[in-house]
C-alpha cells in the first residue's frame, strides 16, 4: 500500500495550492480528485469561467455603447455566443492543465475518485471507473469545498431553474433572466446576461444587495447595474418557482404585504453556498461537525481526529478562493512544523460587475453599528485624472481608520478597476499601517491609485484635487 506524509482531499485552490506548499516542504503528497478535472469550484465552474464571461460582455457592451465616446465608429456590433463560451471553455482548460502540469511538476501524486477517509491514516479512492485502492497517509486534508444550496420551494432542474453552473453555459441569452439573491454570484452573471441582451431581474430579501460590503457604496452599485438595465426587487421574499409546461417559470414572491409574480425563461438560484462534507469521512471516525454542516477545526486547521485537518469552503469563513489557498498553506506549514496564519482580519471580497465592488476589514455602516471611534477618508473617481481620461470616472474609494491610532481598518473601492487597487491597501493594512502612510506614500501620475492616496489624505483632512469637509 503506498504511503503518504500528506494526502488532500478535493483539488481546488486550497487543495492544490495545499498540495503545491507541501511538496516544497519536502513532504510526499498525494492529491484526490472525484472530477475529471483538477481545480474545484473555482477554475471550473466558478471564478475563473464567470471571469471570462464578465471580460467578453464588458468588451461587448464596449464595443456596442462606449466605443463611439472615444470616437470609435463600430457598426454592426453583434454577437457570436457559441464563441464566447468556446473562449470561456479554452481558459477553464488552460488553466485545469495548468494545475495538472504543477502536478507533475512538484512530484504530487493525483488520484481520480472518490476519497473517503476509511480510518485515521488510511483513505480510500473508488475511481470512476475501475477497482478502489487505499492508501495510508500521516495527515489528511479535507478540502472538498463547498455546493450551490438549493432551496426546496425552487429546485434546481437543471434547465429552468438553475444553478451557477448552468448559468455559466446558457446557449442563447434568456429573454428574461430571473436571479434569486443580490450577492456577489448573483450581480455577477446577472450582469453577464443583462449586457448580452437578457432582461435581469434581481430579487433580494434583505433591504440591500452585496451584504457584507459598505452599504453606501453597495447602494451606488445598485444604482449603476440599474442604470445598465437591470431591475431590483429587495425586501423581496420569494415563496415558490414553478415550471410552466414549456418550460417557462413563474416565481411568486411577497414584498410586505404586496403579492408579487415574475415570468422567466430561465431562474438562477444563487442564495449562497454550504459547505460539502458528504461522503468524506466515515461516520464512525466521528470528524465533528457546525450547525451548518461544516467542518470544525482549531485555528491550526486541525479537526477533532488527529492527524485529520481541514481547510478552504468546508470549513467556516467567507468562501472565497484565496481564503483557501492561505488555509492550504497555513495548514500543511503547520503540518511540517512552521507557524502557518492567516490574517482573518485582512481578507478581501470582490464583486467583478463594472464598476466592481471591492472591500476589506470594516466598513463604515459596521463602525458605526457598533459604536467604534473611527475617521472615514473617501475620494471620488471623478476628480481623478486617470478615471477621466479611461472614461471610467464612476465610484470612489473610501477608507475606515481607527480615530486615536490612525491605523487603517477598512478599505472599500467601487471602481472598475477596484479588483487591482484594493490591493495595495490590503498589503498596507497587513502590516498595520495608517491613512498617514498610505497617503505620504509616492503614487504614479496619472494612475487610478492616486485616487486610493487621495482618499487615505481625506482621512485627515487634506486630499489635494477636492474640496474637505
Ligand atoms: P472547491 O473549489 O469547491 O474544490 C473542492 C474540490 O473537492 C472539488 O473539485 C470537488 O470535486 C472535490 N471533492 C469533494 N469531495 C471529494 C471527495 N470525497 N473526493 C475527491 N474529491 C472531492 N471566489 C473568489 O475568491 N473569487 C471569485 O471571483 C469567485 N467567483 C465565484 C464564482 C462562482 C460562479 C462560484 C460558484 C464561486 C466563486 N468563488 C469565487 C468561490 C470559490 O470558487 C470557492 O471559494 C473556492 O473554489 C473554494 O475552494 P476549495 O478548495 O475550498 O473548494
Amino acid at each position: 500500500m503506498e504511503k503518504f506524509d500528506v494526502t488532500i482531499i478535493g483539488s481546488g485552490p486550497g487543495g492544490y495550492v495545499a498540495a503545491i506548499r507541501a511538496a516544497q516542504l519536502g513532504l510526499k503528497t498525494a492529491i484526490i480528485e472525484k472530477d475529471k478535472e483538477l481545480g474545484g469550484t473555482c477554475l471550473n465552474v466558478g471564478c475563473i469561467p464567470s471571469k471570462a464571461l464578465l471580460a467578453s460582455s464588458d468588451h461587448f457592451v464596449f464595443a456596442k455603447k462606449e466605443a463611439g465616446k472615444h470616437g470609435i465608429v463600430l457598426d454592426n456590433v453583434g454577437l457570436d455566443l457559441g464563441k464566447m463560451l468556446g473562449r470561456k471553455d479554452k481558459v477553464v482548460k488552460t488553466l485545469t492543465g495548468g494545475v495538472r502540469a504543477l502536478m507533475k511538476g512538484n512530484k504530487v501524486t493525483v488520484y481520480q475518485g472518490m476519497g473517503s477517509i476509511t480510518a485515521a491514516g488510511h483513505v480510500t479512492i473508488k475511481p470512476t471507473e475501475g477497482d478502489a485502492q487505499e492508501i495510508e497517509s500521516t495527515n489528511i486534508i479535507i478540502a472538498s469545498g463547498s455546493v450551490p444550496v438549493e432551496l426546496p420551494s425552487m429546485p434546481f432542474d437543471g434547465k429552468t431553474i438553475v444553478s451557477s453552473t448552468e448559468a455559466l453555459c446558457f446557449e442563447k441569452a434568456p429573454e428574461k433572466f430571473l436571479v434569486i439573491g443580490g450577492g456577489a454570484i448573483g450581480l455577477e452573471l446577472g450582469s453577464v446576461w443583462s449586457r448580452l441582451g437578457s432582461e435581469v431581474t434581481v430579487l433580494e430579501f434583505l433591504p440591500r444587495i452585496a451584504l457584507g460590503f459598505d452599504l453606501e457604496l453597495a447602494n451606488l452599485l445598485q444604482r449603476s447595474l440599474t442604470a445598465q438595465g437591470m431591475t431590483f426587487h429587495l425586501e423581496t421574499k420569494v415563496e415558490s418557482v414553478k415550471v410552466l409546461e414549456g418550460g417557462r417559470a413563474v416565481a411568486k414572491a411577497k414584498k410586505g404585504d404586496e403579492e408579487l409574480s415574475f415570468e422567466a425563461d430561465k431562474v438562477l438560484v444563487s442564495v449562497g453556498r454550504r459547505a460539502f462534507a458528504e461522503g468524506v469521512v466515515d461516520k464512525k471516525i466521528g470528524v465533528e461537525l457546525d450547525e451548518r454542516g461544516r467542518i470544525k477545526v482549531d485555528p491550526h486547521f486541525r479537526t477533532n481526529v488527529e492527524g485529520i485537518y481541514a481547510i478552504g469552503d468546508v470549513i467556516a469563513g467567507p468562501m472565497l478562493a484565496h481564503k483557501a489557498e492561505e488555509e492550504g498553506i497555513a495548514c500543511v506549514e503547520n503540518i511540517a512544523g512552521k507557524s502557518g496564519h492567516v490574517n482573518y482580519d485582512v481578507i478581501p471580497g470582490i464583486i467583478y460587475t463594472n464598476p466592481e465592488l471591492a472591500g476589506v476589514g470594516i466598513t463604515e455602516d459596521f463602525a458605526k453599528e457598533k459604536g467604534m471611534n473611527v475617521r472615514i477618508g473617501k475620494f471620488p473617481f471623478r476628480a481623478n485624472g486617470r478615471a477621466l481620461a479611461n472614461e471610467d470616472a464612476e465610484g470612489m474609494v473610501k477608507f475606515v481608520a481607527d480615530a486615536e491610532t490612525d491605523r487603517l481598518i477598512g478599505a472599500h473601492i467601487l471602481s472598475h478597476a477596484a479588483s487591482e487597487l484594493i490591493a495595495e491597501t490590503v498589503a498596507v493594512m497587513e502590516f498595520g499601517g495608517s491613512s498617514e502612510d498610505l497617503g505620504r506614500t509616492v503614487h504614479a501620475h496619472p494612475t487610478l491609485s492616486e485616487a486610493v492616496k487621495e482618499a487615505a489624505l481625506s482621512v485627515d483632512k487634506r486630499a489635494i484635487h477636492i474640496g474637505n469637509r
